[in-house]
């Protein structure tokens, strides 16, 4: 598989898409035939975690070429990632109670075994292999694999899931840990997803024979309640002359910004994150930035998050694009603590729209997308 790294040619990809392969998105999209065989979904994931194309320009430009009926499934998809991230947004203790939990997780040799491809189940081998040459995995395949380090080799979800960020180029902290709680049977309490021979077989056309999975398992108990903490994000008016943005937003075009007297592009190197990075996936976010940077009209400093902390000895007021919660965001609030930093936010409104409908389940949210398209003006 070939990921750009630029948002021209992702935009490129999706018009592709959307010219050519999306009319058998709703029929064919759960089938997994290998990653040379990807017509079938949208292969769009690192670009939209990215914001290198935002959800709401998707299902725009999806929608000025085909009636509703005809993409819901589509659209619908796009849209569990917006709930999956309003839903973190109004819980964020999820976040850090995962990032905690990793810290008290010791690496097992049964976990060593499980990332390096030896295991004894066929499939699951594979996949290892496959994540970590393409750096993405299809979405049923996340969900058979998730399955079976869970309740097959009774693996800690929390070590699955930071293994995916690790890995994935659309490793995103919203989609990615709330999936996993969701296989595990935590999200949705007590329904665990579990991956079957039969399932895995009808969706790979048979690749693999007599997989000897616990098809039977429990799903696993977390006591943890979470309440609903309200979103704070004030207003998007400009307050700052300098605007700062991180790797998860890369459309800052979509923003007023030609006033500001300075912009500057941060990455996390590992030292700041919580969850590390593989080298591969660091030298895409970079590349992403570089050619974001590249082609824009506008003087845009990217810097790592050492130089940035910094300019803070100087500089103590900031506008920056809202980055949801996550590895940066966790980064920020150490430093505001830290530095005394006046922040202001910039929202997106669609955003800011859309979370409120993540109180609940997605059935609920699913039942706003008709108010949230015509909202935007995206049908
Ligand atoms: C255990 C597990 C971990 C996952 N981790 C991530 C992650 O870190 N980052 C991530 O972007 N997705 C994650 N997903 C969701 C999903 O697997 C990917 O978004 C999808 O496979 C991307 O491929 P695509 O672009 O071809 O998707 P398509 O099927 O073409 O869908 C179009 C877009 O809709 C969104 N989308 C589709 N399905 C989902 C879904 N189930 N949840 C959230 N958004 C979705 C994505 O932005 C995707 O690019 C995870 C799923 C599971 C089961």
């Amino acid at each position: 598989m070939n990921f750009k790294s630029s948002r021209i040619e992702a935009l490129e990809v999706l018009e592709h898409y959307i010219e050519k392969d999306i009319s058998i998105y709703t029929a064919q999209r759960n089938f997994d035939l290998g990653p040379q065989s990807r017509k079938n979904i949208s292969c769009l994931s690192p670009y939209i975690t990215h914001r290198l194309i935002s959800e709401y320009e998707v299902a725009k430009k999806v929608l000025s070429k085909y009636p509703y009926q005809k993409v819901e499934k589509f659209i619908q998809e796009i849209f569990w990632r917006v709930y999956w991230k309003g839903w973190l947004e109004l819980r964020p203790k999820v976040w850090t109670d995962f990032v905690e939990d990793l810290k008290n997780i010791d690496k097992s040799n049964e976990y060593e075994k499980a990332i390096n491809g030896e295991t004894n189940i066929d499939c699951f081998n594979d996949w290892i292999k496959e994540l970590k040459e393409n750096n993405y995995l299809h979405n049923h395949t996340r969900m058979w694999f998730a399955s079976i380090w869970i309740f097959t080799l009774k693996l800690p979800w929390q070590k699955g899931a930071e293994f995916f960020l690790r890995e994935l180029y659309d490793g995103d902290a919203a989609s990615n840990t709330l999936s996993w709680r969701w296989v595990a049977g935590i999200q949705t309490k007590g329904k665990n997803y579990i991956a079957q021979n039969w399932n895995i077989n009808k969706f790979t056309n048979n690749k693999y024979k007599d997989l000897k999975l616990n098809e039977n398992p429990l799903p696993i108990i977390d006591q943890r309640e979470y309440k609903i903490s309200p979103i704070n994000i004030e207003n998007n008016e400009t307050k700052s002359d300098i605007l700062v943005f991180f790797e998860n937003e890369l459309d800052f075009q979509s923003f007023k910004v030609a006033s500001y007297k300075k912009i500057y592009c941060i990455l996390l190197t590992n030292e700041e994150r919580q969850v590390e990075l593989g080298d591969k996936v660091l030298m895409y976010k970079k590349n992403l930035i570089k050619n974001q940077v590249q082609n824009s009209d506008l003087k845009i400093d990217f810097i790592e998050a050492k130089k940035f902390i910094e300019l803070l000895n100087n500089e103590k007021n900031f506008d920056v694009i809202y980055p949801s919660v996550g590895e940066n965001m966790s980064f920020l609030k150490r430093v505001i603590k830290k530095k005394n930093l006046m922040i202001n936010y910039l929202a997106r409104d669609e955003d800011k729209y859309c979370w409120q409908f993540s109180n609940k389940g997605y059935f609920n949210f699913k039942s706003n997308i008709p108010k949230i398209l015509s909202q935007f003006k995206l049908n």
